[in-house]
């Protein structure tokens, strides 16, 4: 009899997992929604650059040629004690249990009446919505159009970049279709790598991009947002993208989490003292070999999940677990039409070929399904 897998979430971690296992346990699927989403390709679903059905993929389809059991629905308490998954008026034994439930965009309460005005970029809903309106705004003529970008971490500046790069397409003037990138710190991108960061201005300055540094949003109206110096921003359409943070699901063994609702896990992904219960993704707190807290990224996911899956073969093999080193391999970030920069380890690229590295990246992901 094949032990039982649970796997919340599939993500890039628990899609990774299930392919690495390759059906060496009973692996049963619990995802809230009907489509895995390729996030790091949303901004060119956004700018018009690829399809929906480039975008995301059917875990009905999916499950099906990968032969394991997906459920459709939100998983809400865990019993760690009893191995126990709970969903609406359903509930699951696992042999073992991965919890993978990635991340939600980070809205700081902070910012006065923005829970009127949440708009999370993971969900396919509010994705097909900003693209209709974006593409509703590229219609209207002899208007003055602004759009507001809060946050210019990667996710933040690709999507500015792509919308540029879709209003140069129709011929439409920066100065008739406007954007605006907010972010808090000093620089876009903080954190990234100086190559990185001038690159990336280049192109924002040559796509008429306006950046406003050092002032944090202090609230949001229904057609501004107003800034920590008091500057008002007009807007027709925005996106906040400041970040994630993870949603923890209810358990009934008061599992240690730090401040992002991270589940803090060993070397082997184990939570506490449960050994078969794993955490990897955005929903995990791992180190990198500096023992600095590392991202919330897919590349993170993705190793996570191919380390895990060799640990939870070994438990069929009766071996003792492996432990690797977690490392960020490097950075690809697209900046328009056939235009990216990147670096991987002291390998700086720009333009076509770390487009191309970029789009390889997305393929590998996308030949999972
Ligand atoms: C716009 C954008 C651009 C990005 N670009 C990049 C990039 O270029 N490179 C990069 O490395 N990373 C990028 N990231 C980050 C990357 O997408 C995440 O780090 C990655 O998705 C994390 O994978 P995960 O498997 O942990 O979680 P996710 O991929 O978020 O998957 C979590 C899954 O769990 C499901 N779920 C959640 N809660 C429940 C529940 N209670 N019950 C059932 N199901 C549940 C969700 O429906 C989802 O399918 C980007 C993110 C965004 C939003």
């Amino acid at each position: 009899m094949k032990k039982e897998l649970i796997i919340i979430g599939g993500g890039y971690a628990g899609t990774t997992l299930i392919n690495k296992l390759e059906s060496k346990f009973t692996i049963t699927l619990i995802d809230e929604n009907k489509y895995h989403i390729e996030q790091t390709e949303i901004h060119r679903y956004l700018g018009g650059q690829i399809l929906l059905d480039d975008l995301i993929f059917k875990y009905e389809n999916y499950s099906k040629k990968k032969n394991f059991n997906y459920i459709n629905k939100t998983v809400t308490k865990l019993d760690f004690e009893n191995n126990i998954v709970f969903m609406d008026n359903e509930s699951l034994k696992y042999d073992y249990l991965v919890i993978s439930n990635g991340s939600k965009t980070f809205f700081p309460k902070q910012i006065k009446n923005l829970d009127f005005h949440k708009k999370d970029i993971k969900l396919l809903e509010v994705i097909k919505n900003f693209k209709n309106d974006f593409d509703s705004l590229l219609k209207i003529k002899n208007k003055k159009i602004n759009i507001v970008i809060a946050g210019a971490g990667l996710s933040g500046v690709e999507i500015a970049i792509e919308l540029a790069q879709k209003i140069k397409d129709n011929n439409i003037s920066p100065n008739d279709m406007k954007i605006t990138l907010v972010e808090q710190q000093k620089t876009i991108l903080p954190g990234n790598n100086d190559f990185l960061i001038n690159k990336t201005k280049e192109v924002l300055n040559n796509f008429d991009v306006t950046c406003v540094h050092n002032e944090f949003i202090t609230q949001i109206e229904d057609n501004k947002i107003i800034l920590s110096n008091n500057e008002e921003i007009f807007y027709d359409l925005s996106l906040f993208v400041l970040g994630v943070s993870t949603i923890n699901i209810k358990n009934e063994n008061n599992i240690e989490v730090n401040i992002k609702n991270q589940y803090i896990v060993n070397d082997y992904f184990q939570i506490n003292d449960f050994s078969n219960v794993f955490c990897i993704g955005d929903a995990a707190q791992t180190l990198s070999p500096e023992g600095k807290y590392n991202l919330p990224t897919a590349q993170m996911a993705n190793q996570q999940a191919e380390v895990l899956s060799s640990n939870l073969k070994n438990i069929l093999k009766n071996k003792t677990f492996i432990i690797k080193e977690l490392k960020l391999k490097g950075v690809l970030i697209d900046l328009g039409k056939n235009n990216a920069v990147g670096l991987i380890g002291n390998l700086k690229l720009n333009g076509y070929i770390a487009f191309i590295l970029k789009r390889f990246t997305s393929y590998l992901h996308k030949i999972k399904f």
